[in-house]
């Protein structure tokens, strides 16, 4: 890991009596081209050096500092300068005294706590420059952060940029107060590089709060929300500086524990877990208890991880592996048995789906799409589903994830194609209006038949491309932009649309917007869900609509539910809608072409919140 000649020339105050100790650091930092040095003999001296630096405390580097420094409590020194949020804040690297600390632990001779390094003498220069970038790197990207957050601040004091109250919510977990997803691993992936190299361990833990959806239903957002920051606090409880913790879903945490055995962190999950189950939780005059499942994946010295979002997604499975036992569980991640749950599900699944292609047992259902202003339907979505061995009706998300590993969509994708396009030529003419959006996969665009088969069907049917609108995700593989762009724009010269389906899931939904050439944005159900309890999704989502207006595109609304939404959504300015309170997915169209909004929002909605506490307790 080079240090950037940036980073080289910030001040580095090496403290220390020794000065064999001293010329040896010197020579280290000059040999990697470090020429702002400056030597403290004692701690008034190190105070007297950054004072004239309160002002732009970013010039500061790094305080390389003995553990036995006089005048000067070296332990409180560094906690002070290390965590002042607000002031300056240094990265240290304290040297241990000889005389205080044995060898003989070779795991205990590295220790790393926040921005504050424990260092044992003698020094070896690789392993000592390797922490020295480490803590520029932390220390400045810590800064890099600070400045954005204040520059977002400014931005959306004067309401100028249109995304920057979106940048601004994209950094913070307004609920909780914790890291974001992208923060997180940002910083993990300069902690596993670290790691890596000096052969350290660590261990992610990926939190996931028991059925938070039902309390969510049965309670109302507020309670979950409450739930949340109650879970958290326990938590937070437990952790110490150097931990990293972070929520990235809505009831899904990480938490990534530095520089400990396998063991120690299995220990921590488990004491997670228990004090999370064994707490009364007081929310108004209710009393719960909740309960998490917990997935460990630890980072060893025998199996390198170089990508956090590799190490989620292990500990996320082990999640879903202390789900499925039961939850309330923690589970560490093991490949082989990864590897046999997926390979027992595909061999559940490969033979019902080949069957289903064979014997026709696939077919489509359609959910309507509403203009929010006039009422009238847009066009159907077309949703797949299958038939089971018992008749009863799969859904998609059951054996799309299973297709898409084994090959089986391309010819999925195809038939959803004929099919559809079938479905539109065989409309009465009094339905030729109709327009139908048809899902493709992640993985259709690598199939080279698939330009040919809509092209030939188009022309075969002589349904009229523009009644039909493809929805594709961000999953896309960014490694396959170019191809995509270039046959989404041969497609769209049929004169058939394309929608961005499930936009805002992910973090990269701007960057597909701009790579894509697409009409509709979709925004993705999870924003329009809780909308009106919601002050952090109805910003995002005014956010989204005003970006999607600059760009020209429409936006569509999914999973709209109440009269409360359909109100909220209009005001935002959202074009269109689809939703269980329009039309749930079914085997045929609406016999109307329009729909009243003012009914549907007149409508007293029978209130769904039940009376019934997830384990109330009574005293
Ligand atoms: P999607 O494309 O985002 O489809 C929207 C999903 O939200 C549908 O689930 C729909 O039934 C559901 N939905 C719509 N309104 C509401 C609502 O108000 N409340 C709730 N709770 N749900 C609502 P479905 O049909 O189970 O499809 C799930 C996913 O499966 C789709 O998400 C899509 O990604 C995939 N899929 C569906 N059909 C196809 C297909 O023909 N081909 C491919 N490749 N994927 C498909
Ligand atoms: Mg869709
Ligand atoms: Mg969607």
């Amino acid at each position: 890991m080079g240090i950037s000649e940036s980073l080289k020339e910030k001040i580095i105050i090496i403290a220390d009596t020794d000065p064999s100790q001293v010329v040896e650091i010197l020579s280290f930092l000059k040999k990697d081209g470090f020429n702002n040095i400056k030597i403290a003999k004692d701690g008034n001296k190190v105070y007297d050096l950054l004072r004239p630096h309160y002002e732009k405390p970013e010039k500061i580097g790094l305080i390389v500092v003995g553990e036995s420094l006089p005048q000067c409590n070296v332990n409180e020194m560094s906690m002070t300068l290390s965590s002042n949020e607000g002031g300056i804040v240094v990265p240290f690297i304290i040297l241990r005294s000889d005389n205080i600390k044995s060898h003989t632990d070779k795991s205990d001779d590295f220790h790393a706590k926040g921005l504050i390094h424990y260092m044992s003498r003698p020094l070896n220069y690789s392993e000592f420059m390797l922490v020295v970038g480490f803590q520029l790197s932390m220390n400045y990207e810590r800064f890099l952060r600070y400045k954005q957050e204040d520059r977002l601040i400014n931005e959306l004091a004067e309401r100028r940029v249109v995304d920057a109250r979106l940048k601004y919510l994209v950094v913070h977990d307004e609920l909780t107060n914790l890291l974001n997803r992208q923060n997180f691993e940002r910083r993990l992936r300069l902690i596993l590089k670290r790691n890596n190299r000096l052969h350290q361990n660590g261990g992610l833990l990926f939190i996931d709060v028991d059925l938070f959806s039902l309390i969510n239903e049965l309670e109302g957002f507020d309670v979950g929300d409450q739930l949340l920051v109650e879970i958290v606090g326990i938590i937070r409880q437990l952790t110490s500086q150097g931990d990293l913790f972070a929520r990235i879903g809505s009831d899904e945490f990480c938490l990534f524990l530095d520089n400990r055995s396998a063991e120690d962190i299995m220990r921590f999950a488990e004491k997670i877990r228990k004090d999370i189950y064994g707490s009364r939780l007081f929310i108004g005059d209710a009393c719960y208890s909740a309960s998490v499942s917990i997935g460990v994946s630890a980072q060893n010295t025998k199996k390198v991880v170089y990508h956090p979002g590799e190490m989620i997604s292990r500990a996320r499975q082990a999640c879903g592996m202390a789900k499925e036992n039961g939850r309330n569980l923690v589970k560490e991640y093991n490949e082989d048995s990864a590897r046999v749950q997926e390979r027992n599900k595909d061999v559940y699944w490969v033979p019902l789906i080949r069957k289903a292609l064979v014997e026709g047992k696939l077919f489509l259902f359609f959910q309507p799409i509403v203009d929010l202003v006039t009422g009238d339907i847009s066009h159907y979505e077309a949703l797949i589903r299958m038939r089971g061995l018992d008749n009863e009706i799969i859904s998609p998300i059951d054996f799309i994830p299973v297709a898409e590993r084994i090959g089986l969509i391309h010819r999925i994708d195809l038939w959803v194609i004929e099919q559809a396009i079938d479905f539109l030529a065989e409309l009465p003419p009094s339905m030729s209006d109709i327009a139908l959006s048809i899902n493709l996969s992640s993985v259709a665009f690598q199939d080279s038949s698939l330009l040919p088969t809509i092209k030939e069907k188009i022309d075969l049917s002589w349904v009229n491309a523009q009644r039909i609108t493809f929805e594709i995700t961000e999953t896309v593989a960014v490694d396959k932009v170019e191809q995509t762009r270039e046959l989404i724009t041969k497609i769209r010269a049929l004169g058939c649309k394309f929608a961005l389906d499930d936009f805002g899931a992910g973090f990269c939904s701007f960057n597909y917007l701009k790579s894509f050439p697409v009409d509709y944005i979709k925004i993705d159900g999870q924003f329009i869900r809780n909308l009106i309890n919601d002050d952090t999704d109805q910003v995002l989502v005014r956010s989204m609509v005003e970006v999607a207006k600059k760009l020209g595109k429409k936006t569509i609304a999914e999973y709209v539910e109440t009269p409360d939404a359909i109100r909220k959504l209009r005001e935002i300015g959202i074009d269109l809608g689809q939703g269980y309170i329009f039309g749930k997915p079914q085997m045929k169209l609406l016999s109307k072409k329009n729909i009243s909004l003012t009914d549907l929002m007149n409508e007293k909605k029978p209130s769904n919140r039940k009376l019934l506490k997830i384990d109330t307790y009574t005293k």
